[in-house]
């Protein structure tokens, strides 16, 4: 199987996206908010920071490519608002307790540590693999039990928890706001209407009420010393801790896919907010499904395909990453194989586009008219991200570029000055979309032989332009090179 490998600057965060949008001054950004239901400009809370949340994986087995149609949802958001100049701190938990894992845990007789820890390890692997940027904090919720702590404390002392039967639950109906989120209409029992609703067998005091703390007994490994009881945590109290460990009480973006919107999501609004008493989080971005067969893909459906079986099949990183993202976060997605066949195609001839403008011979001169296309073509990509990150109209507009400044080879308009600029242009798509391979990836001898005689050529020829262009390309990835009366030798840095 083929080795791929995604760009260095993919695998670390905030640093590394050098190129910055051109014409944002007059340009708002919208989301759909979903508190709002509407299409929102975005505006931080404070000056020029962003703060964002994302919900996590469950660390129970290996994320499958729906998973990661949200994680590379939340991805695009971070890498775009950093390009538009956001100083934005992005925080993504990692679920490392819950049903799930301690059912796991309990069938293969380990401690919920050992079961997740291999799963974490897998996660990054994989993340970065697709090309996501990893956040800038990734808290894990065993690490932050005391904050869950502090938090169900405040809401006992409030009135918005009680205790039954040792566990406590929070009391929906001293939380007036509840369902703003969600929209939902809570007249009724709404018991079971959610895979993730709590259906515990104690006593509530309403069956809307879910769980904040799950009593334990004294003997299950499982549990932690709490002033209310030894117990664990309920999954909605995890997020609600950590986000605002890290982002403070109020902070700017809250995302996750649409299930999680009721009642994680609405469940985080009502421990938090009932907990401080200010708005939890300003704007709610929920990314739709990926489907499979027109079903939710879901591990418990036994309709997944984890990063993994997709590599196996032989398609790389960038061909699933751009099938992830070409359609707008909030429309669902139904995969085929026929679809990522296609992906696999585009990206490819994205690479061999761009290789091919690195390598083209061109003839000396600027084309003002092409470098202004050229800068069109990105306003009008940037116009579309702007939009609610639509990308499906975005990368429209990187293929008509590529289609144009393919004509322009093929016509012999594009001169030398146009080239960087050009690239440059690339280099803001890929800043978005993480679009194009390793850069830094290891040329093998015989690239680096072919370059040097072409540069050998170059010189012979007196076009110092592009021999220059060919010394410094190599040097970027590394290779040195020096001329000697015995020719030119080269070495790796
Ligand atoms: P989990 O590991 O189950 O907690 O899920 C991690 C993230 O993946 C959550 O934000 C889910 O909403 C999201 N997710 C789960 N299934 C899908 C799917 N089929 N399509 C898109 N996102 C999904
Ligand atoms: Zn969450």
């Amino acid at each position: 199987m083929k080795i791929y490998t995604i760009s260095k600057d993919a695998r670390q965060s905030s640093e590394a996206l050098p190129v910055k949008a051109t014409v944002t001054a007059n340009k708002m950004l919208k989301f759909h908010n979903t508190l709002s239901n509407k299409i929102e400009e975005f505006h931080p809370l404070s000056g020029n920071e962003v703060k964002m949340y994302i919900c996590g994986p469950t660390v129970w087995n290996f994320a499958h490519i729906g998973n990661f149609r949200t994680f590379t949802f939340g991805d695009i958001l971070a890498r775009y608002l950093r390009y538009k100049g956001f100083d934005l701190t992005y925080v993504m938990n990692l679920t490392d307790v819950d049903d799930r894992i301690i059912n796991e845990a309990s069938k293969r007789n380990i401690s919920i540590d050992e079961m997740t820890a291999p799963f974490i390890v897998a996660f990054w692997e994989d993340m970065d693999a697709i090309g996501n940027l990893r956040p800038d904090i990734a808290p894990r919720a065993t690490e932050h039990i005391a904050e869950m702590i502090e938090i169900i404390s405040t809401l006992l002392e409030n009135g918005k928890a009680y205790e039954s039967d040792g566990s406590i639950y929070y009391r929906i109906s001293a939380f007036p706001d509840y369902g703003k989120l969600s929209k939902i209409k809570f007249e009724g029992n709404i018991v079971g209407g959610s895979e993730r609703i709590d259906t515990d067998k104690y006593e509530k005091e309403d069956a809307r009420d879910f769980a904040l703390w799950k009593l334990v007994d004294d003997d299950d490994p499982t549990g932690w010393e709490a002033p209310f009881g030894r117990g664990r945590p309920g999954w909605h109290i995890e997020c609600s801790a950590m986000s605002m460990k890290y982002l403070g009480e109020t902070f700017d973006i809250h995302a996750g896919g649409i299930d999680l919107q009721f009642p994680h999501h609405e469940n985080e609004i009502a421990q938090s907010e009932g907990a401080t008493g200010k708005l939890f989080a300003k704007y709610w971005l929920h990314g739709e499904f990926l489907k499979i067969d027109n079903e939710k893909m879901a591990k418990s459906l036994g309709n997944d395909f984890t990063l993994r079986d997709i590599f196996s099949r032989g398609f790389s990183p960038l061909a699933i990453r751009y099938l992830l993202f070409s359609v707008p976060y909030g429309k669902q997605l139904n995969f085929t194989f026929e679809n990522l066949k296609g992906a696999e195609t585009t990206v490819e001839r994205l690479n061999d586009f761009k290789k091919r403008l690195h390598e083209a011979h061109l003839q000396d001169g600027v084309n003002p008219h092409l470098q202004s296309k050229v800068r069109e073509y990105l306003r009008e990509f940037e116009e579309a991200m702007d939009d609610n990150l639509n990308t499906s109209v975005g990368l429209a507009a990187l293929h008509n570029m590529v289609r144009e400044v393919n004509t322009a080879l093929a016509n012999e308009t594009v001169l030398t000055e146009d080239r960087s600029v050009i690239l440059q242009v690339l280099d803001s798509f890929h800043a978005v979309l993480g679009i194009f391979p390793d850069e830094s990836e290891e040329l093998i001898d015989d690239d680096i032989e072919k370059l040097i005689d072409e540069r050998q050529e170059a010189r012979r020829s007196r076009d110092f332009a592009r021999s220059d262009e060919i010394r410094d390309m190599l040097a970027e990835k590394g290779i040195m090179l020096e001329d000697t009366k015995d020719g030119v030798r080269w070495r790796r840095k």
